[in-house]
């Protein structure tokens, strides 16, 4: 069902003699690619566990995180709920579209309510229904992003960067990593400064890391002129396609931050590609060479 992840050398990040490398689970599945997978195996053997039958969970018309439930519940014949932020489209999403062909049941909740997300689902929280945050935030999030770095031998990298949304997948790589890993985490999201208390606060260990807040191309949905055209250029000299929410940020950051003399020579870099690919349907047809 889910293929291997592999890794990928990119040589037009070369300097100082810096190796850089690329976890690709981006390539796992066509449409539940990424780290939303790993995150949410834990939250599922939780409610399984537990004789829940359904799974309630959170995000936008766009969320990566809603169609890997979706897909998880049914993989494991539970029933799936997605309350969605924002009216109902007269045309659904390619997301949401895709939510619905895997059996999820979709309520549209304006962006006003959505704000109150945590008593909607105190209200829908019962025996049955089995309440996964947004984006998959918690303990066992961290937990089952944890198992991305065992797809592959990691140990050997000196960092390890990886693009934030919640942060739940860099809390999992920090209690994952090995004591003489650096660990970098890029945020996606404008003045979202609370992230580091957030991560702390899901990670089963004390261990440094650092998130940059510089990165985020004008916010969580926002993507310049700019992005799009590095995003062209990475396909073109590495063929390797990037979403525009979370790795075109990251990539662009990592070679920013090697040309910039952030790491020092002989570094050897994994940078996590966390998927997402499938959001890139949103853009106009042509935008992207891939
Ligand atoms: C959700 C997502 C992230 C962010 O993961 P968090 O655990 O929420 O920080 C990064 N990259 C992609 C492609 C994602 O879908």
């Amino acid at each position: 069902m889910f293929q291997q992840p592999h890794i990928q050398h990119l040589k037009s990040f070369n300097r100082n003699n810096i190796n850089v490398d690329v976890l690709r689970l981006d390539t796992i599945h066509p449409i539940v690619s990424g780290n939303k997978w790993y995150k949410l195996q834990y939250y599922i053997q939780d409610a399984i566990t537990k004789n829940y039958t359904t799974i309630v969970t959170f995000g936008g018309a766009y969320s990566n995180h809603i169609i890997a439930t979706a897909f998880a519940c049914k993989e494991f014949n539970l029933k799936s709920i997605g309350i969605i932020r924002g009216e109902k489209a007269p045309t659904l999403s390619h997301t949401l579209q895709q939510a619905k062909q895997y059996e999820m049941e979709l309520h549209f909740v304006s962006r006003e309510a959505y704000k109150y997300k945590n008593e909607i689902a105190s209200k829908m929280s019962n025996d049955k229904h089995y309440i996964i945050s947004e984006g998959g935030y918690g303990k066992l999030g961290a937990t089952g992003a944890a198992s991305i770095l065992k797809t592959v031998d990691t140990t050997s990298y000196t960092h390890i960067i990886c693009a934030c949304g919640t942060g739940t997948m860099l809390a999992g790589i920090i209690n994952a990593a090995q004591a003489h890993q650096a660990i970098i985490g890029i945020n996606a999201l404008k003045g979202y400064e609370n992230i580091v208390e957030d991560i702390n606060n899901i990670c089963n260990t004390k261990k440094e890391f650092t998130v940059m807040n510089n990165y985020h191309f004008g916010g969580y949905g926002k993507h310049p002129k700019d992005l799009i055209s590095w995003m062209n250029t990475l396909w073109q000299t590495e063929q390797l396609p990037t979403d525009i929410v979370y790795t075109a940020k990251l990539f662009f950051a990592t070679k920013d931050l090697i040309e910039t003399d952030y790491f020092g020579a002989d570094s050897k870099i994994l940078i996590i590609h966390s998927g997402g690919l499938q959001g890139n349907l949103s853009l106009p047809k042509g935008t992207l060479l891939f």
